[in-house]
């Protein structure tokens, strides 16, 4: 292997391995579940928690978004058998009784409602339900440093700072026993460095964005930070560390303002009487 490609793995490794330690994501006696998209991410953490020696799993839901969700699946098969890894398929359809189509259509023409708000609130609380159910311990993502970067800005610029006090390396500010803590292993890694890792490493990987990602919100601000980043390179990097240094404080501050209930219809930990996603599944059927 070339001197500076090998060298590139070693210092990729040992900021995830870095991180993991700083933070405390994982303890020893942690069932880890990767949640897994196919994409260089949630496949890039799954590698590297099973190369360091964890107790991982792996669990995707199929979205049956074309054959964007086809590739991902298989792709995320194929890995988790070379690997040794044992995989959990969940169908949305089959949770929900409706495809994630549907429901995005029908809520985007009724309600003006994003897909990415749609399919993201559905589906996390969905996986916080199988983790559990799974006894995993820990939920790891695959968000990097550009995806915390974003989010800490989105925050801002509409005003929800408490929205922000949930952010870092390990997820939630409030501790409730039907939800899963989330750690971010990636979190210092940026996006084209997890890219380039990926291709190294030559994983099984769709590198196009999902196909229903194009009306987003999410997709403005990454446009603006990835050109603010070419005129100064350092700003992601920047937002990330000035949350970590004010996260203590924000914490603080929004501690007493929330609490977790049980929504009443589906029992999954919530902010309100009823969850965001059975919320969803009411407009839909309404
Ligand atoms: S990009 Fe949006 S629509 Fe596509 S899988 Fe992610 S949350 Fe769902
Ligand atoms: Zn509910």
């Amino acid at each position: 292997m070339p001197k500076g490609k090998e060298q590139f793995i070693k210092n990729f490794e040992d900021r995830v391995k870095e991180t993991i330690k700083k933070y405390n994501l994982i303890d020893k006696e942690d069932r880890v579940m990767v949640a897994c998209s196919g994409g260089k991410d949630s496949t890039t953490t799954l590698y590297l928690l099973n190369k360091f020696g964890y107790s991982v799993e792996a669990i995707i839901i199929d979205l049956l978004i074309g054959n964007y969700s086809k590739e991902n699946l298989e792709n995320t098969k194929l890995f988790c058998k070379e690997n040794g890894i044992k995989l959990h398929v969940v169908s949305f359809k089959e949770e929900f009784g409706y495809s994630v189509c549907y429901m995005r259509s029908v809520l985007k023409s009724r309600h003006k409602l994003k897909s990415c708000t749609v399919c993201g609130v559905l589906r996390r609380v969905l996986l916080n339900k199988k983790v559990r159910e799974l006894n995993a311990t820990k939920l790891a993502t695959g968000h990097n440093l550009d995806d915390e970067a974003q989010t800490v800005l989105m925050n801002f610029i509409q005003g929800n700072m408490g929205l922000s006090a949930k952010l870092g390396p390990r997820t939630g500010r409030i501790s409730d026993r039907k939800f899963v803590p989330r750690i971010k292993p990636l979190y210092f890694c940026s996006e084209g460095e997890t890219r380039k890792y990926s291709e190294m490493m030559e994983f099984p990987v769709v590198y196009d964005r999902c196909p229903c990602s194009t009306d987003t919100y999410r997709s403005s601000i990454r446009d603006i930070l990835d050109d603010l980043e070419i005129e100064s390179p350092g700003i992601k990097q920047n937002l990330v560390n000035n949350l970590l240094d004010i996260l203590p404080a924000l914490k603080e501050h929004y501690k007493t303002t929330e609490k977790l209930m049980h929504c009443e219809l589906c029992g999954e930990p919530s902010r309100n009487a009823v969850c965001s996603a059975c919320g969803l599944i009411q407009k839909l059927r309404a």
